[in-house]
């Protein structure tokens, strides 16, 4: 499987705790820079692995508007072909979602939404500094399950009221999203939540908050650290990054991950739009780095790694590169290996740092 990530780097209002490539939206050269994705997307060489998803992230890929959207999709099917076996993403704000919006964008080739909703508190919204109410996110998952059988609920634990987590993923529940991300806040160096880091929560209480969800989400599998997913709802996107597959990656800060060597386009709007591609970092990784980042990336998933498609992928047994770092993990009970598997077990998903750790040596 390949995959395709298009960076769309304008915010309406920037977020207090946010870290990603961003800029506000107001004046932006938003026009110049999808005609730049275009020219990035018409120069790249598709991969021979099948591509198997497009994913619009941000930023805010909500604030294109149709001929925008457009525009790029139909660069995507010129270059890579988009069969209908392929998952277009979009990642929606709220706030931009009308019943008439969501219409649109499954018109145009849209076939999920990953909405960030957050919280259904309107005091963690506030906190969060986003610019949607809780019946806001109502109304926008309304319109988003009208239109689309596969969507993800995107949430936020941590942010204060610490309590109103738990309310948030009764009404979760209640909306019955395919697919929900629950990620824990962060205190971010270079973001304006760097100076308020003493209000962060503790460690005990992070993960009694991270556990909610397991219970909650009983009738979800959970399939990744931080993912919940009904039966075949999982996120095939993001199961590319996991399985440590192939990428493009197009727009401001965009990675890829081709041939072995991981890249990053520039982060910087300007220099983006004169040099469409141009990047700021490439690493070749050696064939010892791909399968070690192979397995630490599938430790995160509940389905693990086989033997088998180790050695399929690599023509190597897994025992044979990793299997004392193996017996350790299993022996501290953060992995199981059956002899046909190898899997984190839950304390592997709440420690699942410490499995990178001992991987690597
Ligand atoms: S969290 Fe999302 S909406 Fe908020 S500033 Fe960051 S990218 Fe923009």
């Amino acid at each position: 499987m390949s995959a395709v990530y298009v960076h769309i780097p304008f915010c309406r209002t920037i977020c207090p705790y946010c870290d990603f490539v961003r800029v506000r939206d107001r004046g932006a050269p938003v026009d110049a820079f999808v005609d730049a994705l275009r020219r990035e997307i018409a120069w790249a060489s598709p991969e021979d692995a099948p591509l198997r998803s497009v994913f619009f992230g941000g930023g805010t890929p909500s604030l294109l508007d149709e001929a925008q959207l457009g525009e790029i999709l139909d660069a995507l099917d010129r270059r890579f072909g988009l069969s209908t076996a392929v998952e277009v993403t979009l990642e929606a704000n709220p706030d931009d979602v009308t019943a008439e919006k969501a219409w649109t964008w499954r018109r145009l080739g849209v076939n999920r939404v990953s909405l960030g909703v957050q919280s259904f508190d309107d005091a963690a919204l506030r906190y969060l500094g986003r610019r949607h109410g809780a019946d806001g996110a109502r109304r926008a998952c309304e319109a988003i399950r009208d239109a689309f059988a596969n969507w993800s609920m995107d949430l936020i634990y941590g942010a204060r009221p610490v309590g109103a987590w738990t309310a948030t993923l009764e009404e979760c529940v209640r909306f019955d999203p395919p697919h929900v991300s629950a990620y824990g806040l962060t205190y971010e160096a270079g973001t304006s939540f760097e100076r308020r880091r003493g209000e962060a929560i503790e460690d005990d209480d992070s993960l009694a908050l991270y556990r909610e969800p397991r219970a909650a989400l009983g009738a979800w599998k959970h399939y990744e650290i931080s993912n919940f997913a009904r039966p075949g709802r999982e996120s095939v996107h993001n199961l590319v990054y996991w399985r440590n597959e192939a990428y493009h990656g197009f727009g401001t800060g965009a990675y890829s991950f081709l041939h072995g060597v991981r890249a990053r386009n520039t982060t910087d709007l300007h220099a983006y739009l004169a040099h469409p591609g141009a990047k700021c970092e490439s690493l070749g990784l050696t064939l010892r780095e791909v399968r070690l980042e192979t397995v630490i990336q599938h430790m995160r998933l509940a389905d693990g790694l086989t033997h088998a498609a180790y050695r399929r992928r690599f023509g190597r047994a897994l025992r044979d590169d990793f299997g004392p770092a193996l017996d350790a993990l299993a022996a501290r009970g953060l992995l199981s290996d059956d002899g046909v598997c190898v899997r984190p077990t839950a304390a592997g998903f709440e420690l699942n740092n410490e499995i990178g750790l001992a991987l690597i040596g």
